[in-house]
């Protein structure tokens, strides 16, 4: 088995079965089985029992050889009794403590097994708004965010891990700066994301230097008036010093919203790779690109036929999921089978980079980009259309874009997930994100377990170029990154450049071309120096807006005690 050490200690301390002794029950070969059984199942709705045991041996093969793997709560419950597949949900909150409480249960249910939660809280009246039937005046969105901050706390003693949740507050609601404010207190929202509900009206009013107005979210009475660009400004500065808010783009959302009828959406997942609807949930995997280079004589290239048969493969694997999944909520499981979104992403984009000899930094990556992420697409959508042949297109398909001409079997295909722990299962670097450092350690992720590691790409690399020795890793071990050492020649420095040494703009850059090819949407994290200033960050909120990403995220290195990564392994 291919398995790396980090990759085990992630296994064993979530994902393996364990009896009612607490030993290990399973074997990650095991568990590759117990998955690929559990989904391969769902052939049998339309083939036959060979047919089934077919796909259960070819999902088997691609997860174990780290080809591809679905997301956490497939890998963790597929084939057990709770077997709850997604890793994303958004659940609906109304004015009202009836709906608020039935969204926290259901909220808590869903983080128990495994996964992450979204929710708008803009239609709650704001605070110090007065309660009809007490009489007494409403304590506001944040304040209910709390509840479920605490909620979320509890859950996650007893879960599969700590629970993650996305809050997002529209950018005219009365409580907004309150909204904005709100982590500047590290430990008030900790089991938060926090986002910006953004308008295009709003950022033309922060360009026109206009006024803004908070409005009520029942009565539609202005409550307050301010100046666009003092809210902005509230909301930068606190970007830059607690990495939140990131900022959610509805229009642009919208704009790409495949079943408008239905409504728009005005929420994401935990990670924001997720635009959905209230009791949408999603389910995602990801294909590990490192593993498609092969030699062509003294070049490596990829390997697109075998890239091309992975996807078609992983769409029917992430439909079967959608078959077998069991829905905790009857409404999650009305939505989700009518619109039947999938989520195929990437993991080991890094890695392929610089097995490619390609720095993050150039416009050879970024056009490969383009090349690679239209291979999806296209890969995807005729996926996609032979399944509708095979089984049926999804049932709200006449209500879609889609409809007359394209008949499909999803609303959506394709998503770029974090991929924080399957990336670390396929030993690859995560998602889309440059290297965060040639040597790190990584804590928090297991609960306070810490694991080091040094790029093994670039153990190799220096084997292969005679530049190894003991001392050279030593020092790299020191400070994580290599610009500052002598003897590294400047082509390898440029390959193995590390995210803060990436500038912002190419982090863009990233996400803007994997986007335009993208369906859902792309989680990044821009990440910035200590130095970089607020109108740094200012700029790239703006720009991530004009170039059309359905949201931004950056973090300023060390703006957090609680780093998950930390540069260097040495100290
Ligand atoms: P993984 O690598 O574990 O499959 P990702 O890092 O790709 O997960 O995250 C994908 C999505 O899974 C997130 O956007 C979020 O919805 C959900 N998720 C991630 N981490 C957690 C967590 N600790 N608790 C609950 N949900 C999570």
């Amino acid at each position: 088995m291919p398995f790396s050490k980090n990759a085990l200690k992630v296994l064993e301390s979530r994902y393996l079965r364990r009896n009612l002794k607490g030993e290990l029950a399973e074997t990650p070969d095991e568990l590759f089985m117990r998955v690929a059984k559990a989904v391969a199942e769902a052939e049998l709705a339309w083939g036959t029992h060979s047919e089934a045991e077919k796909w259960q041996a070819i999902f088997y093969e691609s997860m174990k050889n780290l080809l591809f793997l679905p997301n956490s709560p497939t890998l963790m419950n597929a084939g057990t009794s709770l077997n709850q597949l997604s890793a994303c949900f958004v659940l609906p909150i109304e004015d009202n403590l009836d709906s608020i409480f039935t969204t926290l249960k259901n909220a808590a249910m869903i983080q128990q097994s495994g996964g992450g939660t979204g929710f708008n809280f803009s239609q709650l009246r704001p605070k110090n708004d007065l309660i009809s039937v007490t009489g007494g005046e409403a304590s506001g969105p944040v304040s209910f965010m709390k509840v479920f901050n605490c909620a979320t706390e509890h859950v996650k003693h007893g879960g599969k891990r700590r629970g993650a949740n996305m809050g997002i507050l529209k950018v005219d609601h009365p409580d907004i700066e309150e909204f904005v404010v709100s982590k500047t207190d590290e430990k008030a929202l900790n089991n938060f994301n926090i986002s910006v509900g953004i308008t295009d009206k709003f950022m033309q009013a922060v360009e026109k230097d206009e006024t803004w107005e908070l409005i009520h979210p029942n009565s539609k009475s202005i409550i307050k008036t301010i100046k666009a660009k003092d809210l902005w400004r509230l909301i930068i500065e606190n970007a830059w010093s607690s990495g939140d808010p990131g900022l959610v783009f509805l229009d642009t959302i919208n704009a790409g919203n495949p079943l408008l009828p239905l409504g728009k959406i005005e929420c994401t997942n935990p990670c924001g790779e997720v635009p959905l609807l209230p009791y949408e949930s999603c389910n995602l995997g990801s294909i590990n690109l490192s593993k498609f280079v092969e030699q062509e004589g003294r070049k490596n290239i990829i390997n697109f036929t075998k890239l091309g048969s992975t996807i078609e493969m992983a769409i029917r694997f992430l439909d079967n999921v959608i078959e077998v999944n069991h829905y905790l909520l009857p409404q999650t499981k009305t939505i989700v089978t009518a619109n039947r979104k999938i989520g195929l992403g990437i993991m080991g984009w890094a890695d392929l980079l610089i097995m490619l000899e390609l720095p993050y930094d150039s416009n050879e990556a970024i056009s490969l980009a383009h090349q690679v992420m239209k291979f999806f697409k296209e890969k995807s959508l005729e996926a996609s259309v032979q399944l509708a042949k095979e089984r049926g297109v999804f049932k709200n398909w006449e209500k879609s874009i889609f409809y007359p001409n394209i008949k499909l079997r999803h609303a959506t295909r394709l998503s770029i997930a974090p991929t924080g722990t399957i990336s670390i299962i396929a030993d690859t670097s995560s998602s889309i994100e440059p290297l965060f450092a040639v040597a790190y350690r990584r804590s928090h992720v297991l609960d306070g377990n810490i694991l080091s590691e040094i790029n093994p790409l670039f153990i190799d690399y220096l084997k292969k170029n005679k530049l190894y020795s003991e001392g050279l890793m030593d020092e790299v071990k020191e400070t994580g990154y290599l610009q500052h050492i002598k003897q590294i020649p400047a082509a390898t420095k440029n390959v193995f450049k590390t995210a803060l040494e990436i500038s912002p703009d190419w982090h863009l850059k990233h996400q803007v071309v994997f986007q335009r090819y993208v369906d859902n949407a792309v989680s990044k994290t821009i990440n910035l120096a200590e130095t970089a200033s607020v109108s740094d960050i200012s700029e790239i909120y703006l720009n991530a807006w004009k170039q059309k990403t359905k949201g931004i995220t950056i973090f300023r290195y060390n703006s957090k005690n609680k780093q998950v990564l930390e540069k260097g392994i040495s100290s």
